[in-house]
């Protein structure tokens, strides 16, 4: 797909395989090496292509360690602001780095905060991102990364092309490849790179901090059998405390769309979608979100959806069961109205 407000791309601009390596805590988490050693297959199915490697705020030892795996070079962003992991301000810098460096592919692992990262830094590089590929290959003809993930609830296999922007970008999950052997006989380049960000870390931290407690006697959204999510349509965290009045008195607990998410209405932990949980409530209610696929990719088995929307013609109303047309300021007090009613 491609979005005609996005700057054209030079391909030609482009070379090399990166990895974003993560850090659990003084060490390099597994899944990083072993994207390294699938970066190496691919850079060599590129007649050769440099394979590089980004942390955030990691040591020497780290990049060594990367060296030992596989890398030709690995940039350390250094900058004491990025000490503690918040997902805006890593991804800001680790895209400022794939942007100056330019590279062809550029591979994370989709542990909990690679996934919250590659959204990011896609969006931050107006590029593709296929999350939890299972395979990945090169399309000799167009030197095209062939993004090859399971679909359909597992029954098929989609390859997915990122054949107008760059860098193509996936996400694996842990285990997924092998780790490449260790070469303690391999050399490579380590590049310290200051980077600066945006300053806005405490208001984060502390947002999210707030979103937690309000949430906090709610079960999980992954293990509700009843959910009642918001999105964007809500307008303000207002909004978003009607809906939490709602979970209580059905007994079930709230979600939220990736826009509440990112508007502060919601913590990122009540994220549903592609890129948050995958949930199979009994009942789930849609309230101000439109339905973006992503979206629907984490409610498809959810037994009955329930959207309330003023717009007839939003995504989510064809794959509700229910479709209740209108302003949810006037629907939910009705509805917890009635619940009330009907439970005394
Ligand atoms: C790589 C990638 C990963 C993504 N992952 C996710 C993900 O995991 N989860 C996710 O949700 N999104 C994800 N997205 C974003 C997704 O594409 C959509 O942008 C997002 O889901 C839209 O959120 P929304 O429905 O809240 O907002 P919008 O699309 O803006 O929809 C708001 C809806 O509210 C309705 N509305 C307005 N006023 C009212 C009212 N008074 N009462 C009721 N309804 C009202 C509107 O009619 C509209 O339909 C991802 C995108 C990308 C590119």
């Amino acid at each position: 797909m491609s979005c005609s407000l996005w700057p054209p791309v030079n391909k030609e601009e482009y070379k090399g395989v990166w990895v974003y390596l993560e850090r659990g805590g003084d060490r390099l988490k597994d899944v990083g090496l072993e994207l390294l050693g699938k970066a190496r297959d691919l850079a060599q199915k590129l007649g050769g292509a440099e394979v590089g490697g980004v942390i955030v705020a990691g040591a020497e030892e780290m990049a060594r360690e990367a060296i030992y795996h596989g890398a030709d070079k690995v940039v350390i962003i250094d900058n004491p602001d990025l000490k503690i992991y918040t997902p805006a301000e890593y991804a800001e810098a680790i895209a400022k780095v794939v942007g100056r460096y330019k590279p062809e592919i550029f591979l994370i692992g989709a542990t909990k905060r690679g996934r919250e990262l590659a959204a990011y830094i896609a969006n931050t590089l107006t590029t593709g991102i296929t999350a939890d590929c299972t395979a990945l290959e090169i399309d000799p003809k167009t030197r095209d990364l062939l993004q090859i993930r399971p679909t359909f609830g597992g029954t098929q296999l989609a390859t997915i092309r990122t054949p107008q922007r760059r860098p193509q970008m996936a996400s694996v999950r842990p285990g997924v490849f092998p780790k490449p052997p260790r070469d303690t006989n391999r050399t490579g380049q380590i590049i310290i790179e200051k980077v600066e960000i945006t300053k806005r870390r405490t208001r984060l931290v502390s947002i999210e901090k707030r979103l937690e407690k309000d949430v906090a006697d709610l079960p999980p959204v992954e293990s509700a059998d009843v959910v009642v999510a918001g999105g964007r349509g809500l307008g303000s965290a207002e909004g978003f405390k009607l809906l939490i009045d709602l979970a209580k008195l059905l007994g079930g607990t709230v979600g939220a769309s990736l826009m509440a998410v990112r508007a502060g209405w919601a913590p990122h932990t009540r994220q549903v979608g592609q890129t948050g949980k995958t949930i199979r409530p009994r009942l789930y209610i849609a309230v101000g979100i439109s339905g973006a696929i992503q979206h629907l990719m984490g409610i498809m088995e959810a037994r009955t959806i329930i959207a309330i929307n003023p717009d007839p013609h939003a995504p989510i109303m064809e794959n509700a069961d229910y479709a209740v047309v209108g302003d949810y300021k006037q629907i939910l007090p009705l509805l917890i109205e009635e619940i009330k009613r009907l439970k005394s």
